[in-house]
């Protein structure tokens, strides 16, 4: 090649067009060297600097980073609030502590088998019998060495505890069913643990299946940026078979690897403190909360304080139920005598006395009435404030769009607008309604959420509502781009106002084959207008927020209609109305 080591610098990540424009190559033939290289990707999608930088190489260039490395921006990303508190431990007094690990995955993919399998297969684990009880933790021992795991499988669990600002798991193990590959919670999984920088292992399970494909699930992790170890990339894929309990050895082996890669470590002689897994009240026990350790040595008798609730230890028992003095680092224990159920996710720490506990939740209780007075969200509009107030560096976003074909044009404008002073950050970009974990993870990464075409669901909305997490809904791409390119330069307009033109109630639907679905509708307040925004409420939740595309008074097309009269209102690309749903009409001024 001629090219002989000629420099280019690339950024982090770069659309395929726009490389193949930089090394002035046709982007069909940069795709065909990507697809030898293992990677399938379209003329619109985003490659890591690592994968831009082995094909640049092809042809005879040296790609270098224009961009500050990872690590060095970790220094200033998310420190979960435990990290933080240990910050102040004499480093020498750190030591190495078990992994704490946790397992996302799909639905069906093998979660519960695998956190079985795991169990079992390990002696100090599993009593004979399988009689051991669950408290959302265990331990497993490999070559000496142990493992704590959570065993509440599931993005919630993950997501609620982060929200929270702990951080429960080390290390995420991604369950992928070898037979179904990467699913739309495979991706949501990969989202959490990256927003949260959690390194993942993946399991790669159900090999023993006769459609197992494990090549087809590690193509499509590779395009997820996580390429397997064995395809020269830095994602350990572990290959097995939680029912027949394969490969199970080599994943905990895997787990410990990656372990020794991070720095796990604690102090077992200093400030006790931990999170809380689970907790419930039982009648006759009072509080049982199952607490994980992670720094200290937890011992009988302490006075401990999780959120608002607090109490003297009566007893400390392990995972197996078996009761202890002292637990350190990563160890989980069941522990009895709290006041109040703390909530999963809460930190706890021991105090001097119960006084001094008392203390600490009275101010507690008080900062939390504060808080809830002046509750704000992060929207588009605070942002360019925080950004100037030096709060915020970069805009995290959540995209949901209708269609893969409008997700990945989306995506690339979006990087686009994300190359100036503040970085735009996309921690997850998928086809599909705006759901719970959409909000859960916004919440958690104080991101944004913006739909193209898509609806909210109810109980996504009510969540974004308790959370403070900014829903935005768009229909034009460029109306899109422009908001956040106005945000990112500070320059968004004042907020615009909504102004009620009427109500109505919904008497009766029924279907017209030209417009789909109609509400028989009364005016009660006001007037509808042709062309206006509606909102279809359901017992006092929003099912439906977009345009009133129809509007008809005795089968003629109207402009308007004002109250008293009787209408048929249709909606654009909405058909679940039923009767008694409240509409109000409104125009955005
Ligand atoms: P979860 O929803 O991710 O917790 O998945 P489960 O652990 O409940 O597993 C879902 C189904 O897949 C169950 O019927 C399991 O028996 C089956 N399954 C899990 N792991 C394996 C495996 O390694 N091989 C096979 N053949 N089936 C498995």
């Amino acid at each position: 090649m001629s090219n002989n080591g000629t420099k280019i610098e690339l950024p982090a990540s770069i659309v395929i067009r726009d490389l193949a424009q930089i090394i002035e190559k046709s982007p069909i033939d940069l795709i065909k060297k990507l697809m030898t290289n293992g990677v399938m990707a379209t003329i619109n999608q985003t490659v890591d600097f690592d994968t831009a930088a082995i094909v640049v190489a092809e042809y005879g260039f040296e790609a270098v980073a224009e961009f500050v490395e990872e690590e060095a921006k970790e220094e200033v990303g998310e420190v979960p609030l435990w990290r933080q508190m240990i910050a102040g431990e004499d480093k020498s007094h750190l030591k190495a502590r078990p992994p704490v690990v946790t397992i996302l995955g799909h639905v069906d993919h093998g979660k519960t088998s695998l956190l079985d399998a795991i169990r079992s297969t390990d002696v100090a684990a599993g009593e004979a019998g399988g009689i051991t009880q669950h408290i959302g933790a265990y331990q497993v021992e490999m070559k000496g060495r142990l493992i704590t795991f959570l065993d509440t499988p599931g993005h919630a669990a993950f997501t609620q505890m982060r929200a929270r600002g702990a951080q429960g798991a080390d290390i995420v193990i991604l369950v992928v069913a070898a037979d179904d590959g990467v699913m739309p919670q495979t991706r949501e999984a990969i989202a959490h643990a990256k927003a949260a920088r959690v390194p993942i292992v993946v399991a790669l399970n159900k090999v023993d299946k006769p459609n197992a494909n494990p090549d087809r699930a590690k193509q499509q992790l590779a395009e997820m940026e996580l390429v397997p170890d064995d395809w020269g990339g830095n994602t350990m894929v572990v290959s097995v078979s939680a029912t027949k309990k394969q490969g199970i050895d080599d994943l905990l082996e895997g787990v410990l690897l990656v372990a020794d890669s991070n720095d796990i470590k604690a102090n077992p002689a200093g400030k006790v403190i931990g999170t809380i897994i689970e907790a419930e009240l039982d009648k006759s026990k009072g509080v049982l909360a199952t607490l994980l350790v992670q720094n200290g040595t937890l011992e009988a008798g302490d006075v401990v304080v999780a959120g608002t609730a607090y109490g003297k230890l009566r007893a400390i028992n392990d995972f197996k139920g078996k009761p202890i003095k002292k637990a350190g680092p990563a160890t989980p224990v069941a522990v009895m005598g709290l006041s109040d159920v703390p909530s999963a996710g809460d930190l706890f720490e021991v105090v001097k006395s119960e006084k001094e506990a008392r203390v600490i939740v009275t101010e507690r209780l008080d900062a939390i009435k504060v808080q809830a007075q002046s509750r704000k969200k992060l929207s588009l509009e605070d942002l360019f404030a925080n950004v100037q107030a030096g709060e915020a560096k970069e805009l995290n976003l959540i995209v949901k769009a209708d269609v893969q074909g409008s997700l990945d044009p989306i995506v690339t404008e979006l990087n686009k607008l994300g190359e100036g002073e503040i970085g735009l950050h996309i921690l997850h970009a998928e086809t599909g309604n705006i759901g719970n974990n959409d909000v859960m993870l916004a919440s958690a990464s104080k991101a944004i959420i913006i739909g193209f075409n898509v609806q909210a669901d109810v109980d996504a909305r009510r969540m974004a509502e308790k959370e403070g997490v900014d829903i935005r809904l768009y229909e034009i791409i460029y109306r899109m781009t422009e908001d956040i390119e106005k945000a990112l330069n500070g320059m968004l307009e004042p907020k615009l106002v909504e102004k009620t033109l009427g109500k109505a109630q919904v008497l009766q639907v029924f279907s017209a084959s030209k417009f789909g679905r109609v509400a028989g509708c009364k005016v009660t307040d006001g007037e509808l207008k042709r062309g206006a925004k509606v909102r279809l409420y359901r017992s006092g939740d929003i099912v439906y927020e977009g345009d009133l595309s129809s509007l008809r008074h005795e089968k003629e097309d109207v402009k308007e209609i004002r109250q008293g009269f009787e209408c048929g209102v249709g909606f654009k690309s909405f058909n679940d109305i039923q009767p008694g749903d409240t509409l109000v009409c409104y125009i955005v001024e």
